[in-house]
């Protein structure tokens, strides 16, 4: 047992805290960075010490001491580095690509220096018609009026406005249904929460789900007490009854700051912005600009002449036109990317949101993305993700891979499960045609949507559904040619459609075949053991006389002795004459050997029969 290291404490811990993605490309597989030693690949006690400039003798000498014994070529595990670099006074950091492709679960740990405040993303929410969209509209355009953008119709469900020199993010989508679905997917976008209360109302049960959706993500609120300028504002009222709902108002000695507005006047706007720089200041939101970018998709459409375009919260990072991107599964480039005026953005740093086009396909809201320097490794790293999202995929084990084939299937297993790809015109008939689906499932069949998005059906798409064992789904669109052959060469059913209800008709038609069907006993024949006959190798084999029916080869079996069944089991093989039989026929001579049984004696009955499937009418 060796000692512990000194320093910086146990090394494992210091290892998973330190599981960071240095995303710029760094070609040397070690370098030392600020104090902490980054490396990849295999590391020899040689290279150590080169590139921590340790004598290879120290190194040697100090593991030795820790009982662990290496000489100058051992190549260093993980550990070891570890111990050996915490020894020398470094940090250590694996820098590993493999580590990329979960780029959701990764924490990126900035070198804190790097670091430098970003804006507040902020999410307005609020029970219906308490002004959500009214105040939006206020913020947007507030200070806009003799500015250039004055009247633009904004592009993009996004937008940054600026005060007192002070950059806020909004998310456009007001309502917790964004909020909650991007949230269930994963991404946490929003750093406060504007809940819009309307005076003359007050709390009511949006609002409480609000609150709640808020205090689950653990993002403070700012609460805007809205139309201030109605005769029966009552803002007392509106605090007294937040107080009750676990928001407690700054007057109450609590931390939440409130701010009377009127959305429609736009009175008091700019007092609200200051709030929320307010709370962001208090938050300290940083952001390294000094990497590669990653963040979040906050919608995506597939543009008929532009082809798949995403809106992008930048989280982390800078992103620079010509930029590679990977997006949930599949990899593209930033061909164009421009901000909420449609102005073209060479640039883009922390907290901004981008229109972006250059992608390969549609992706989802609330899918993260990540960007790279080189097209290599963001190929790399997409191929890798969809590696591991089609073992998940895998992982559910369907075994069916096409509708006609969906009935012959029905015996290998339990809950049968039907994967499926949808993809549509539009992410709203996708999401349609996916819910409608879902609500399918039943007791015995489960139908599981793997991915449900717009644009035409891919090759990426044919190769999970191989992967995955899905059927794809075109619901108004088609696959071209390519993607054709794909499907043909992978064995991957493509079924198209126009209409929802003829799509679900067919799923359905398909799943009462699916059902699980009953099971009905069919006995093919008897046969009378006359002889026995040891064979050394096989066992004992029945010499024979069919009495009755037919005796199938390889059928299930009993054996009958004295009325009483004595073994069930299978028909191992069955002889006519000196030739293996399929079946022999009443008033025929035969050998039969049982599997896994030699008991038999002469007298015995041996029966064969099948289990044979009765479908429910139901
Ligand atoms: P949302 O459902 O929360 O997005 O609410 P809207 O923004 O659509 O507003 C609902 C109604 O309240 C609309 O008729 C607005 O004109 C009105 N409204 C919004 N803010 C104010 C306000 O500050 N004062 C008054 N008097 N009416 C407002």
């Amino acid at each position: 047992m060796g000692k512990k290291s000194k320093g910086k404490g146990n090394t494992q811990a210091g290892r998973e805290s330190n599981v960071s993605l240095s995303v710029k490309v760094d070609k040397a597989r070690m370098k030392i960075n600020g104090g902490v030693f980054v490396y990849s690949g295999d590391i020899s006690v040689t290279e150590l010490s080169k590139a921590l400039n340790v004598p290879v003798n120290d190194i040697i000498k100090y593991l030795f001491m820790q009982g662990k014994m290496i000489t100058i070529n051992t190549i260093l595990d993980d550990e070891l580095i570890g111990m050996v670099c915490l020894e020398f006074g470094y940090d250590f950091q694996r820098k590993n690509l493999v580590e990329a492709e979960n780029f959701e679960a990764l924490e990126i740990n900035d070198d804190p220096s790097k670091l430098k405040p970003r804006p507040p993303v902020v999410t307005i929410m609020g029970h219906v018609d308490h002004g959500k969209t009214t105040l939006i509209d206020a913020i947007r355009n507030s200070n806009l009026v003799d500015s250039e953008y004055g009247g633009i119709s904004q592009e993009i469900g996004a937008y940054q406005k600026e005060i007192n020199g002070q950059k806020i993010t909004f998310i456009d989508t007001p309502g917790h249904e964004a909020f909650t679905q991007m949230r269930a997917r994963g991404a946490s976008v929003t750093d406060i929460v504007v809940l819009v209360v309307a005076a003359d109302d007050g709390v009511m049960e949006q609002t409480k789900e609000a609150i709640d959706h808020a205090h689950a993500a653990n993002v403070p609120i700012i609460v805007a007490i809205n139309k201030m300028d109605k005769e029966g504002a009552n803002p007392k009222m509106v605090r007294e009854e937040l107080l009750t709902n676990d928001v407690i108002l700054e007057e109450y000695g609590g931390d939440v700051i409130s701010v009377e507005v009127s959305a429609k006047k736009k009175d008091n706007i700019d007092g609200l912005l200051e709030a929320i720089l307010t709370v962001a200041e208090m938050l300290e939101l940083k952001a390294n600009p000094d990497r590669y970018a990653l963040g979040t998709v906050l919608e995506a459409t597939l543009d008929k002449n532009e082809g798949p375009k995403a809106t992008l919260l930048i989280q982390n990072g800078t992103l620079n036109a010509g930029d590679y991107l990977v997006v949930g599964n599949s990899y593209g480039k930033v061909r164009r990317m421009s901000n909420e005026y449609r102005e073209v953005l060479e640039t883009a740093g922390p907290s901004t949101p981008v229109s972006v086009i250059g992608l390969t396909e549609v992706p989802l809201a609330g899918d993260r993305f990540m960007a790279f320097p080189t097209e290599a490794e963001a190929k790399e790293i997409a191929s890798k993700r969809k590696e591991n999202s089609t073992t998940r995929n895998k992982n559910l084990k369907s075994s069916v891979t096409s509708l006609e084939d969906l009935y012959s299937k029905i015996n290998e297993g339990e809950t049968q499960i039907l994967n499926l790809i949808i993809k549509a015109d539009t992410t709203g008939s996708a999401e349609a045609v996916k819910q409608s689906l879902e609500k399918l499932s039943n007791d015995q069949v489960k139908i599981n949507i793997i991915r449900a998005s717009s644009g035409g059906i891919t090759e990426n798409d044919v190769l999970l559904a191989s992967a995955s064992n899905a059927i794809i789904y075109g619901f108004n669109v088609r696959p071209d040619a390519v993607t054709r052959s794909k499907a043909e060469e992978e064995h991957v059913e493509i079924r198209l459609h126009k209409i929802i209800y003829a799509l679900i008709e067919e799923i359905e038609a398909a799943m009462k075949g699916m059902l699980k069907p009953e099971y009905v006993e069919k006995i093919n024949g008897q046969a009378e053991v006359r002889k026995l006959f040891k064979a050394s190798k096989l066992g004992t084999i029945g010499g024979c006389m069919v009495i009755d029916g037919t005796i199938l080869n390889h059928s299930l079996m009993r054996l009958i002795r004295d009325g009483v069944v004595i073994y069930e089991g299978k028909i191992e093989s069955l002889q006519r004459e000196k030739d293996a039989a399929k079946e022999v026929r009443k008033g025929f001579e035969c050998g039969i050997l049982l599997e896994n049984y030699n008991d038999i004696k002469e007298g015995d009955i041996i029966e064969s029969y099948s289990m044979v499937e009765k479908r429910s009418d139901e």
